[in-house]
């Protein structure tokens, strides 16, 4: 099964891929942990974007879409992943989705989670994972950046068909059992 979990930031993607990643054993790959990662491991891609983090923009298109083609090739991905914060931007879903047809592979589903922006805000900074970009300015600029440059991706994928939204308000639990409904439909 092939997810993409999509929303603005705050929106609780890691948290519910985290839950579905456990139960259907479907590995979760998330762009923004690996780009951590890289950062807190000083790799040359960590350097390259640690300041684009720091920031809250996004790193160039051809970078991630460099970096996920890579990883998804690993075997393990093989029957399905969820992915978690990409794509970010229309140039990154068409090259995914280029992929996936040179695959042979179809998405089950694009699950939008909607959450209104002054609950984003106040579930950021209350959250307390110590990430640079979780100040106040760093998450104005993420939603900006959201609004500007991800939103678009959602009319991308109302037109493909898979688009699903899931209403992102209330506790994990009552948000994952929406989830559970879709994919299990
Ligand atoms: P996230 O953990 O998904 O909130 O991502 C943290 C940061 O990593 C973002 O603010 C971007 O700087 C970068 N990032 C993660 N995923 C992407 C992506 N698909 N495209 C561009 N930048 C990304």
């Amino acid at each position: 099964m092939r997810i993409i979990l999509f929303g603005p930031p705050g929106a609780g993607k890691g948290t519910q891929a985290k839950l579905i990643e456990k139960e259907y054993n479907i590995p979760q790959l998330s762009t923004g942990d690996m780009f951590r990662a890289a950062i807190k491991n000083q790799t040359p891609l960590g350097k390259k974007v640690k300041d684009i983090l720091d920031s809250g923009k996004l790193v160039p298109d051809a970078t991630v879409v460099e970096l996920v083609e890579e990883a998804l090739d690993d075997p393990r991905f093989e029957d399905g992943y969820i992915l978690d914060g990409f794509p970010r931007t229309v140039p990154q879903a068409k090259a995914f989705e280029e992929r996936l047809k040179k695959k042979g592979r179809k998405l089950k589903g694009f699950l939008s989670l909607e959450v209104p922006d002054e609950e984003l805000m106040k579930r950021i900074l209350s959250r307390g994972e110590g990430r640079a970009d979780d100040t106040p300015e760093k998450v104005k600029v993420r939603l900006e950046v959201y609004n500007e440059e991800t939103a678009p991706v959602l009319n991308y994928y109302k037109q493909q068909g898979v688009y699903r939204a899931i209403d992102g308000m209330g506790s994990i639990d009552e948000i994952y059992a929406r989830i559970k409904e879709v994919l299990d439909a």
